[in-house]
């Protein structure tokens, strides 16, 4: 029987990526995006055409009430949640000490109120059929730490101490929640770093290139899967050995 999966930030980069893989894999998708109207609708439209089933909806996850709406409308057109995403994210590049307060609360709004909305939301429904699955998008920053991005470490780590919470308590219902945590992944995120950076990032990968957001949607599908039944509350890191 056909799956609904909702991806948070699925308009662009490694959400896109996300979005393709499970369609590909037969999965009904609801595309969140923030303001990429366009190109969420085209991401569904694309999907439609290959005979499957998508919705683009809007939403800022860090807003409970949007959340609940946009999670609410997928939904309705394409059946209840078994597969949750929670991938949108926002970079960050400022010293600690000069950083404003809206910028700090802004890095955990999104990447840790925004689990916990769509989480919140969904959760009902997993209880209800006690079968669901949750990946959540971390990153090798949240397991290390790294200068310059400490409230976007700091709010990452958020996300794999709920994932691995969550995962002991939602074992006994069956519900699985793990987490991935990609290295330097080449999407829009990681182009503004500029030309010069981007190489030496490559460089200092053992694997020798940066990743794809196609290395990370494999991981994301494969947590998602049969294959992966019996694992929950696990980080699996998608960086070519960058943190080795
Ligand atoms: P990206 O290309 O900048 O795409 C970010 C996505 O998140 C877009 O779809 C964007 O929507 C969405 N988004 C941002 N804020 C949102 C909000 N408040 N509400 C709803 N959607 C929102 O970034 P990416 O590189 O694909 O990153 C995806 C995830 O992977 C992020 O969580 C990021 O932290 C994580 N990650 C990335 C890397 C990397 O090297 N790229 C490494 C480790 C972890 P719009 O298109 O509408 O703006």
């Amino acid at each position: 029987m056909e799956k609904t999966a909702f991806v948070t930030g699925g308009s662009r980069g490694i959400g896109r990526a996300v979005v393709r893989r499970l369609a590909g894999a037969g999965y009904a998708v609801g595309i969140n995006y923030l303001q990429s109207r366009t190109a969420a609708e085209d991401l569904a439209a694309e999907i439609r055409v290959q005979g499957g089933r998508a919705l683009a909806v809007q939403a800022d996850v860090a807003d409970r009430a949007a959340v609940r709406a946009a999670i609410e409308q997928a939904v309705e057109a394409l059946g209840p949640i078994a597969l949750l995403v929670n991938n949108a994210g926002i970079a960050q590049n400022d010293l600690f000490q000069d950083m404003p307060e809206e910028l700090w609360r802004r890095m955990f709004a999104v990447h840790a109120d925004g689990a916990f909305h769509t989480i919140q939301a969904i959760l009902p429904r997993m209880l209800h059929e006690k079968e669901g699955c949750i990946v959540n998008v971390s990153s090798i920053w949240g397991l290390r730490g790294a200068a310059c991005e400490t409230a976007y470490a700091a709010s990452k780590a958020a996300l794999i101490g709920l994932t691995r919470s969550l995962a002991a308590e939602l074992a006994p219902s069956h519900i699985r929640v793990n987490c991935v945590a990609p290295g330097v992944i080449r999407t829009d995120m990681v182009e503004a770093l500029g030309e010069e950076t981007i190489a030496s990032l490559a460089e200092q990968t053992p694997a020798g290139r940066l990743g794809t957001p196609e290395d990370v949607a494999k991981a994301v599908a494969f947590l998602a899967g049969p294959e992966a039944d019996f694992i929950t509350g696990q980080v699996l890191t998608v960086d070519g050995g960058f943190i080795l």
